[in-house]
């Protein structure tokens, strides 16, 4: 069976990752469960990039196929932060509660076509002498006036998906996998992963 290791700690990420990638002929590892443990800078000015950066640094210490992502929120108002700094926007270690708060705060009286945002997820897969894939999804929707929901993480509270007129953290788990960026990118990748095992 071949293996694929994903270059992330984060076991919620990994669970999904296995959950989509399920019915493939392939065992999915973290680093660390193959004793690859290093620290990689991410210092792509886009998500695809620093998706890229991640696999291509993993990919130097295995022969396995090596999948990495790097995601985050875009709002239009604030000329696309937090971006790829969405991790580090306004502190590492601030908790979201107040990050949220503060990203209203500066929306207060904005109207409601103009707090558009989008979650963007970019996957890359790399294996040695295999060139480097790609699959960057988003789910679009727009900053709310308040925060609502307990579910999820990060931004999910202020996130609202239109339509639905709720926050991703008003969602379950199996709602936001069907519509959310890191799913339809996972989904996306699946298929260059079916075309890669081939
Ligand atoms: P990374 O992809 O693990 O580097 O995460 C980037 C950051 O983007 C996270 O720490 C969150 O702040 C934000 N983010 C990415 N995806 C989501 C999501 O689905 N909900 C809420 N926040 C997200």
């Amino acid at each position: 069976m071949k293996k694929i290791i994903v270059a992330t700690q984060n076991q919620g990420k990994v669970k999904e990752i296995k959950a989509v990638l399920g019915d493939l002929p392939v065992e999915v590892y973290t680093m660390g469960e193959v004793g690859l443990d290093m620290e990689i800078e991410e210092n792509g000015t886009t998500f695809e990039a620093n998706a890229i950066i991640k696999a291509e640094a993993l990919k130097q210490h295995t022969d396995a196929i090596v999948i990495a992502d790097d995601s985050g929120l875009e709002i239009d108002y604030l000329n696309k932060e937090p971006g790829v700094y969405s991790a580090r926007y306004l502190g590492k270690d601030t908790p979201y509660t107040e990050k949220n708060q503060i990203i209203l705060d500066r929306l207060k009286d904005v109207k409601r076509e103009e707090r558009t945002a989008r979650f963007v997820c970019a996957i890359a897969m790399a294996m040695k002498g295999k060139e480097t894939q790609t699959a960057v999804e988003t789910i679009e929707g727009y900053i709310g006036y308040k925060a609502q929901g307990t579910n999820g993480f990060g931004y999910d509270p202020i996130f609202f998906v239109p339509g639905l007129e709720r926050s991703t953290a008003e969602l379950t788990m199996e709602e936001k996998n069907k519509i959310s960026h890191r799913a339809k990118a996972l989904r996306t990748m699946k298929e260059k992963i079916k075309d890669m095992l081939d």
